[in-house]
């Protein structure tokens, strides 16, 4: 592309959507091979990235925090960490959970937060995905009320897609207000697929096979009140916080936590009511059936159709 038709594209993205994503769309709009770093806490996820790629940041800072409406828009370079210190001083919270990354690397990697019954799903709470797209042009999926939305749901399909269908600049995530009471409990007897009838909306349910940890949030009343129906099921004592997550995740149905390869996992904590199986030892990769492979190379050849987003990434291979 000339330069002067360059230029005004630029000078039109930084009218509509400020100057920061016109530097980025800039620096991602090139013919070459491109990917998005955060802190690298992921970076191998998905398979090696290919030689002689471009590697760029992208730009970081709270835009807008309406803590009434309970939305954060924030750009993807931002630190979860200064995002969920500004929602806590406002006494909410995200479903991003921090680890050292960034808001596009938390979305693009999808992983939820192992307290994800209290804290929401990652896909449920991105309501709106601004990325530059292959060709240069900045598109914004989703909104931040649900019901003037229409049109393909981008935002829930760029979560966990490791940058392979655009480089997201902003986002709008759903915001949750921090509970007044958490409580962690911990049993030995108790059967773990029993407490989430005996409880209304337990916060986590951790097993590792002998024993339960289970987190109350709420009202102190509520709490007292759900901790009082656990004790009627088996013999609860009150812990620290979570068990020590070992460091692979296995992905199963949370029906299937009942019957456990446990001799494939070595030791483990599941999380019961979601699937996730949190082990010592890695998951085989999965196989992905031959329609939904078909599905995800349409869909990024209709997004990146010289492949030049983060070139070596595959979502399907984690
Ligand atoms: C010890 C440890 C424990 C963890 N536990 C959890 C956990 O419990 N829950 C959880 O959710 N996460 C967990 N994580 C993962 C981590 O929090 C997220 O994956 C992290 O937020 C990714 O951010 P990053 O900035 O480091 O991304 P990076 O590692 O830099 O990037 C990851 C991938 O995303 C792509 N990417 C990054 N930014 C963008 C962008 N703006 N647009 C498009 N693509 C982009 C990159 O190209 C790369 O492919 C853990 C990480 C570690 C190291």
């Amino acid at each position: 592309m000339a330069g002067a038709n360059i230029d005004s594209r630029l000078a039109g993205i930084a009218e509509s959507f400020g100057p920061e994503t016109a530097a980025f769309a800039a620096e991602v709009t090139t013919d070459d091979a491109v990917s998005i770093a955060g802190r690298k806490t992921r970076w191998e996820l998905g398979g090696p990235l290919a030689e002689g790629t471009t590697t760029v940041a992208a730009p970081a800072g709270i835009v807008d925090y309406v803590p009434n409406e309970m939305i954060a828009t924030v750009r993807a370079g931002t630190l979860v960490a200064d995002l969920n210190q500004e929602l806590a001083n406002a006494g909410q919270r995200s479903a991003l959970v921090d680890r050292g990354g960034t808001v596009g690397g938390a979305i693009a990697v999808g992983e939820d937060d192992p307290l994800v019954l209290g804290v929401g799903r990652i896909r449920a709470s991105v309501l709106q995905v601004r990325y530059v797209s292959a060709e240069g042009d900045v598109i914004t999926g989703g909104g931040p009320t649900v019901k003037n939305v229409t049109g393909f749901d981008l935002p829930r399909l760029f979560v966990g897609s490791l940058g392979t269908l655009g480089s997201i600049v902003e986002v709008i995530v759903r915001t949750n207000p921090i509970p007044a009471v958490s409580r962690w409990l911990i049993s030995d007897d108790v059967d773990p697929f029993a407490v989430r009838d005996a409880v209304l909306r337990p916060s986590a349910v951790f097993w590792n096979g002998s024993k339960t940890w289970v987190l109350l949030e709420g009202h102190q009343v509520d709490v007292e009140a759900e901790a009082f129906k656990l004790d009627q099921i088996g013999s609860f004592s009150d812990a620290d916080g979570a068990p020590t997550f070992p460091p692979h995740r296995w992905s199963f149905a949370p029906a299937d936590l009942k019957a456990l390869p446990t001799q494939d996992l070595g030791p483990y904590v599941a999380s019961v009511g979601v699937g996730t199986v949190f082990a010592d030892n890695q998951q085989p990769r999965r196989t992905i059936d031959a329609g939904s492979q078909t599905i995800a190379a349409r869909l990024k050849a209709e997004f990146d159709p010289k492949g030049r987003l983060n070139p070596g990434r595959n979502p399907n291979n984690r």
